[in-house]
């Protein structure tokens, strides 16, 4: 067992008695690969009803003396999203830094899909930065109206554009101190477009499901996104900051959702002390959701 991984414990209440069966038939290590029926005998369903018990009964301070960011376990937790998901890219349709830097800009408050179901048409109708550069961002709203939140988005996208035009020769900066002069341009985005276009890894993309699923894992205790994109490039090796944030995206979306996350499948579990667990073969930690 990996440094920092607590052993299982009984729960104080005693309660925890009820996840007997699927203590016996986890592995301690598992192979990497989702459990997806295979750990909970026939009839026992996977029971979100043991989460809810667990969290009122359960749910513990970690104990002293665990360290979540022991390097051990961080590697363990790399090692098995490396087995999950070998080879996942930036979900965002995109052909160039420009397209994929529009695309990150319309994905806030968005689904991937939703805007991927967008650009296509988009790039179709403005082919260059310096077409979108001519607009207004009353003329570009009807085109981005379906990803939510489009005047402000609007805004941004030619605001960026001018900006890209007038001060950067029609060229994406590379640098992250320059992308961060681009209205609409904060280190997440500005770490999608580095990470994912140029291959640069400065930082650490923390969007949505890396904020939650960091905080699951214990990879950090912090809610704001700057404080834990620093808690990650401390915990985490450099040149694995570009995967990861992809690898744990796709996590989140495949079986770490924020509502029900689906435990009882998931590769990570018996290292994962989430509060907020809907199965569990270890104790759960209070601060860990
Ligand atoms: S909360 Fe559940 S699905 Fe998410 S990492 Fe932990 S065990 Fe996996």
């Amino acid at each position: 067992m990996s440094r920092g991984v607590v052993p299982r414990q009984p729960a104080r209440t005693g309660r925890q008695d009820k996840v007997r069966v699927a203590r016996v038939s986890l592995p301690a290590k598992s192979s990497g690969r989702p459990t997806k029926g295979r750990d909970v005998p026939a009839g026992k369903k996977p029971a979100p009803k043991m989460g809810v018990e667990n969290r009122q009964g359960g749910v513990a301070a970690a104990p002293k003396g665990y360290n979540p960011v022991a390097p051990e376990r961080v590697a363990e937790i790399l090692d098995r999203l490396n087995q999950l998901y070998p080879a996942v890219t930036c979900a965002l349709t995109h052909k160039s830094a420009w397209e994929l830097l529009v695309a990150t800009i319309l994905s806030a408050q968005s689904t991937d899909v939703n805007v991927n179901r967008v650009t296509p048409e988009l790039f179709r109708k403005y082919p260059t930065v310096e077409a979108f550069a001519a607009l207004t961002p009353e003329q570009l709203e009807p085109d981005v109206r379906s990803t939510g939140f489009f005047r402000n988005k609007s805004k941004s996208v030619v605001g960026a554009a001018k900006r890209i035009v007038s001060d950067f020769g029609g060229q994406v900066p590379d640098e992250m101190d320059q992308l961060l002069t681009l209205p609409g341009v904060a280190r997440k985005t500005a770490n999608v477009v580095l990470g994912s276009w140029f291959r640069k890894a400065e930082g650490v993309v923390v969007d949505t499901h890396v904020h939650r699923i960091s905080r699951r894992l214990e990879l950090t205790t912090q809610n704001d996104p700057q404080k834990i994109e620093q808690d990650l490039m401390k915990v985490i090796p450099r040149e694995r900051w570009i995967l990861f944030s992809h690898q744990i995206i796709w996590h989140g979306r495949k079986l770490c959702m924020a509502r029900k996350p689906k435990c009882a499948e998931c590769a990570l579990e018996n290292l994962c002390h989430a509060g907020d667990k809907t199965w569990s073969t270890v104790e759960m930690h209070k601060g860990a959701e």
